[in-house]
């Protein structure tokens, strides 16, 4: 460090930039592949999307493929850390429902269950009071269909984020929180270093894992991924007695319908300590404002009100909101960058929480050089290079 407190010229083999559940995972893999790694995260650990979500394991929006893979690996993985005694993860397969509010998205969502069960999946589409038997207090006069997919269920997003990064930390990882990234120093075609507003750092590889943040610091080399995202607002309950079995989420989200900007739309999960965080609606923004809007809160407790009469009493003790990405073309931007072959993107991953432990291990190896990056070739960022 200087005089003035920066940080001048840390080196690793390879910064992560980003302390989310992505990073986390990747700085976890790393690490204990022996790699040394620096994190740089401009806020705190998991104070991105990975600490704002509702610890859903999300199955059957996701196409069968490498996404899908690394969500059953993944629910394996977290298992794992928990048998190791590493972390926390809270994980729980309790069986999910998509809720349908007409005939219409009910057919789409029958078209959906028979892939997922042609794939061996315990899924199935449930009418009226079928519902209830995984959810007995919701109201079946205002859901009139569900997808059900017996392989879903809930983790905890705080303690996986942090416990990824702190495992990272245990292996020699070094952290920097409230650092953020500003500008990249170049030789040739490389990145040399890496500039913070707390000093530059070294390393011979960077990973970007920026979640939302990535279009804008990626634009500091003249690249424009086609990367956006929504700010999604939620709340949390005290805790109650168990009376939600497993996450909830709009049915257009396994069926693929538009559904932005209606409060109407619910999403939630009752997590371990008996909290419930009720939410979902996600909208485009250009900002990254945290706050939260009175219609968003106001529309959010009255949709929660209607599918859940019995519970509409509840104490909610906090609302927030958070930003999320999504690609223009609904892929992850995932593997090495062409244009600056030391940056590896692993950005606008759907859902990453779900699948994030796997598709770390896997940038793990392909930066360890111990696989290569075919089976992720769709990912590849030179798509908008
Ligand atoms: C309302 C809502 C509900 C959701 N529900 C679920 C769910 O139930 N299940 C599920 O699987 N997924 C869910 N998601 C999505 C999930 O939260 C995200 O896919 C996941 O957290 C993304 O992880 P990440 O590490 O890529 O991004 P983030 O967690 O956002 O991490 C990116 C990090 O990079 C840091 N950063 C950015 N720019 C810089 C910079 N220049 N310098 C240094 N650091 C920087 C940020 O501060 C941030 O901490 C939800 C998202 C939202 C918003």
């Amino acid at each position: 460090m200087d005089d003035r407190g920066n940080v001048v010229g840390a080196g690793a083999d390879v910064i992560v930039i980003g302390a989310g559940v992505v990073g986390g995972a990747i700085a976890y893999y790393l690490s204990k592949m022996g790699k040394s790694v620096i994190i740089l995260e401009q806020d705190e650990v998991a104070s991105g999307a990975s600490g704002g979500n509702n610890g859903q394991i999300s199955i059957i929006d996701r196409e069968p493929g490498i996404e899908l893979e690394w969500a059953n690996e993944s629910m394996k993985m977290y298992r794992g850390y928990e048998d190791a005694g590493e972390f926390e993860t809270d994980l729980d397969i309790t069986g999910g429902l998509a809720l349908f509010y007409n005939q219409e998205e009910i057919e789409i969502g029958r078209e959906v269950v028979k892939k997922y069960s042609d794939l061996g999946y315990k899924c199935s589409i449930l009418v009226g009071d079928e519902i209830k038997k995984q959810e007995p207090n919701i109201n079946t006069d205002v859901v009139m269909g569900a997808a059900y997919c017996g392989e879903e269920g809930r983790l905890n997003p705080f303690s996986i984020t942090i416990g990824l990064v702190d495992m990272a930390v245990s292996r020699g990882a070094r952290l920097y929180q409230n650092t953020k990234v500003i500008d990249f120093v170049l030789e040739g075609n490389l990145i040399k270093e890496v500039v913070t507003d707390k000093g530059s750092f070294l390393g011979d590889t960077v990973v970007v894992a920026t979640g939302a943040w990535t279009r804008e610091l990626m634009s500091k080399l003249g690249l424009d991924y086609r990367i956006f995202y929504g700010r999604g607002t939620l709340m949390v309950t005290n805790p109650i007695e168990p009376c939600i079995k497993g996450p909830i989420v709009p049915g257009c989200f396994a069926i693929g319908t538009l559904y932005e900007g209606d409060w109407n739309l619910l999403g939630l999960t009752q997590h371990k300590n008996g909290t419930i965080t009720i939410g979902q609606d996600t909208r485009a923004v250009t900002n990254y404002n945290k706050g939260v809007s009175y219609d968003g809160t106001i529309g959010l407790a009255k949709a929660f009100a209607k599918h859940f009469p019995n519970l509409k009493d509840l104490d909610v003790v906090r609302v927030w909101s958070a930003v999320t990405p999504h690609v223009e073309d609904s892929l992850p931007i995932y593997g090495y960058s062409g244009k600056y072959p030391n940056i590896f993107m692993a950005a606008g991953l759907k859902g990453a929480l779900t699948i994030a432990p796997a598709a770390g291990l896997m940038a793990a190896r392909i930066i360890m050089g111990e696989t290569d990056d075919n089976l992720v070739a769709d990912y590849s960022p030179t798509r908008f290079e």
